[in-house]
């Protein structure tokens, strides 16, 4: 028994379908039989991440999914702690849009963690190294010149992401979620 599995709610915080824990090539995670969203905890997210022979397995026993297509923003509650998530672009260069508990772990909707385990394969984690040394050269120059540069970066990532549909760009004010929704 992984330690990681330990701890389930059973909701799937998109569609609130029943959550099921399963192993899929040894890491555990909570699978929704209905949306086909996905609960990884942190340590199972960090061996995916880290070992290229973990995420090979996952992957190859991951059932293939249509890529969740999100029709407005909405901040979705952690099936563990039932707080809301952050919403983060995954490795922040992926393009895939997960919703993150800082304590508990990752959620992916159905097709994304998928996306996310070819983006690593593809070498998408040593850009998103590269993105932040050089964000880091550019502060260590220090002053107000060097904000612009990353403005730039951030501006064209948006659009790339926007001309192949996959981010629709957050114009709403971010506001508290409450946790009790009315359903
Ligand atoms: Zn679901
Ligand atoms: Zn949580």
């Amino acid at each position: 028994m992984n330690a990681y599995r330990e701890g389930l709610s059973g909701a799937c915080p998109r569609c609130e379908g029943a959550l099921t824990g399963t192993d899929r090539g040894g890491v555990g995670l909570d699978e929704c039989g209905g949306c086909g969203g996905v609960f990884l905890g942190q340590t199972a997210v960090e061996s995916v991440l880290s070992d290229d022979g973990v995420r090979a397995n996952l992957a190859a026993e991951l059932a293939p999914r249509p890529r969740y297509v999100e029709q407005g923003v909405r901040y979705l509650k952690c099936p563990r702690c039932a707080r809301a998530m952050n919403r983060k672009v995954f490795a922040r260069v992926s393009g895939v849009i997960v919703d993150v508990c800082k304590d508990d772990g990752v959620f992916f909707d159905g097709g994304e963690l998928g996306a996310v385990l070819a983006f690593v394969d593809r070498g998408g984690l040593a850009k998103q190294a590269a993105l932040e040394a050089r964000e880091r050269q550019e502060r260590a120059k220090g002053g107000a010149e060097a904000e612009r540069p990353a403005d730039d970066l951030q501006s064209l990532r948006r659009l790339r992401f926007r001309a192949r549909g996959e981010l629709r760009p957050d114009r709403s004010p971010r506001r508290a979620v409450p946790l009790t929704c009315a359903r």
